[in-house]
């Protein structure tokens, strides 16, 4: 690991240009709210851990819409939602998330998430997955600072 302080907008807005081309097509569109907060960590690895989530969520919707990244500060922790306005996920399903090998998709590798959580235990950090009241799942990383 390289961990060092890093702007979490900049890692953030980085891995959405890399992903607004595939955004685009499904005319989804990608947005950050919240204010910046440096956080200590290895940044091609957080990047990878965004890039996995924000993938998915747009894998996961089949009409356009919208992507949203929530930076939220705690005192001594940072919370970055990521919610889509896919179909959400069935509670049946949602605890074999991050289980390798686990996919509902038909090219999928069901590894994405299994890194994912990986790669945050890594920084001490949580991922949990909530279901939105009215469309889509959220997944939140609560990250220690
Ligand atoms: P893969 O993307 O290769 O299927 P992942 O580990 O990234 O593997 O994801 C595992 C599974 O979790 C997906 O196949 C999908 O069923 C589910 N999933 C992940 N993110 C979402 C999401 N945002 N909305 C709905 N389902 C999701
Ligand atoms: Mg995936």
């Amino acid at each position: 690991d390289k961990k060092q302080e890093e702007s979490l907008l900049e890692m953030l807005e980085d891995v959405m240009e890399l992903l607004k081309p595939q955004a685009k097509l499904k005319n989804i569109l990608l947005e950050v709210d919240g204010e910046d907060r440096l956080i200590y960590c290895d940044r091609s690895q957080l990047k990878q851990v965004f890039i996995n989530i924000i993938k998915n969520a747009i894998e996961a919707m089949e009409e356009a819409g919208k992507i949203t990244v929530l930076i939220q500060n705690v005192d001594t922790y940072v919370q970055i939602d990521i919610s889509d306005e896919g179909p959400g996920i069935d509670e049946e399903v949602i605890h074999k998330l991050g289980e390798p090998f686990f996919t509902t998709k038909q090219q999928g590798t069901g590894l994405g998430l299994m890194i994912t959580k990986q790669l945050l235990e890594r920084h001490n950090a949580k991922l949990d997955i909530l279901q939105n009241e009215i469309k889509g799942s959220t997944f939140r990383i609560v990250f220690p600072t």
